[in-house]
């Protein structure tokens, strides 16, 4: 059955309203800071082309975590199962940017989201790219269909100047062994593949492949294998949205993984890919008017993955 997906945006876009400002803009990169919490965007992208799309949802905001999907896939698709060797599978049930757990698990990080997690798979990448930051920039482009994608040079420098806490949980896995390419040049890398930014409808059309079973809709690309997505998707529901992912799921019963910058990406897989976009954060660090929206949107539309 064909939904009318540009009747549930304009229901949630008008429903968010009263949440818009409640939630707190990331702070401690001091260049998120400034962008209101007011904004909100919304777009749906249909695996047979079809777009919708509501609020800001032309505007460019920055991925910051939801990069660390598209570094796990880059590094899936080249490196295969040896990166489970370096990096878990479970949820941290902590903050992202919890040092905790580090040292009793010997520097291996429980999942590839978590911030320690993504450094590893920066590391990864830094073995096999010489430059890593623009290689996930350019699978960014592909997988989105667009050549203007583009870091923020800004906010990439910004992050960097304050990069203390993701320095410390570098050094610590380096002192594990679990770190093979110099802290400073992980720590750059990370926070330039951070910066980069996307509207909602960019972001929308570049999950597609994940909600597709690893298969880019418009081009027939295969990206990941069958099994390979069908495990980014398992991933992204048990830990994309941090130690939230269980409120999450319950909420919301999609896979999705969120940034700092108030972006959240799901997926409604063999149908949709969705992105949503409100900088204000609850206290777990995901979007407030952004998981509202997509539960919403699964209630409005009957469909989740359960
Ligand atoms: N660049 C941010 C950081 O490392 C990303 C965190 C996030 O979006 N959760 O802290």
């Amino acid at each position: 059955m064909s939904l009318d997906y540009q009747h549930v945006l304009d229901t949630i876009q008008s429903e968010v309203q009263p949440l818009l400002g409640q939630g707190k803009v990331a702070g401690y990169i001091p260049e998120l800071s400034k962008i209101s919490p007011e904004r909100f965007g919304m777009a749906v992208y249909c695996l047979d082309g079809r777009a919708y799309m509501t609020g800001d949802a032309d505007v460019k905001f920055s991925l910051q975590s939801v990069t660390k999907l598209f570094a796990l896939a880059l590094a899936f698709s080249r490196e295969g199962d040896d990166i489970w060797k370096r990096v878990g599978r479970e949820p941290s049930g902590n903050p992202f940017n919890s040092l905790v757990q580090l040292e009793v698990e010997r520097g291996k990080p429980r999942n590839p989201f978590i911030n320690a997690g993504a450094l590893v798979i920066t590391d990864i990448l830094a073995s096999r790219f010489v430059q890593p930051d623009l290689a996930v920039l350019q699978f960014a482009r592909q997988i989105a269909d667009e050549q203007g994608i583009d870091f923020d040079q800004t906010v990439a420098e910004s992050e960097r100047k304050t990069a203390n806490r993701n320095s410390a949980i570098a050094y610590f896995m380096k002192d594990f062994g679990n770190l093979h390419n110099p802290v400073d040049a992980v720590i750059d890398s990370y926070c330039r593949q951070c910066s980069i930014t996307m509207t909602c409808a960019e972001l929308a059309k570049a999950g597609s492949f994940l909600a597709n079973h690893g298969t880019i809709p418009w081009s027939g690309t295969q990206i990941l294998g069958l099994s390979p997505a069908k495990r980014l998707n398992a991933l992204m529901l048990t830990c994309g949205t941090y130690d939230a992912a269980g409120d999450f799921a319950f909420r919301v019963g999609l896979p999705a993984k969120s940034g700092v910058g108030g972006g959240i990406l799901a997926l409604l897989p063999g149908e949709a890919s969705v992105a949503v976009w409100s900088p204000g954060l609850d206290p777990t660090g995901n979007s407030l008017a952004g998981t509202y929206a997509l539960e919403r949107f699964t209630t409005l539309t009957a469909r989740s993955i359960f």
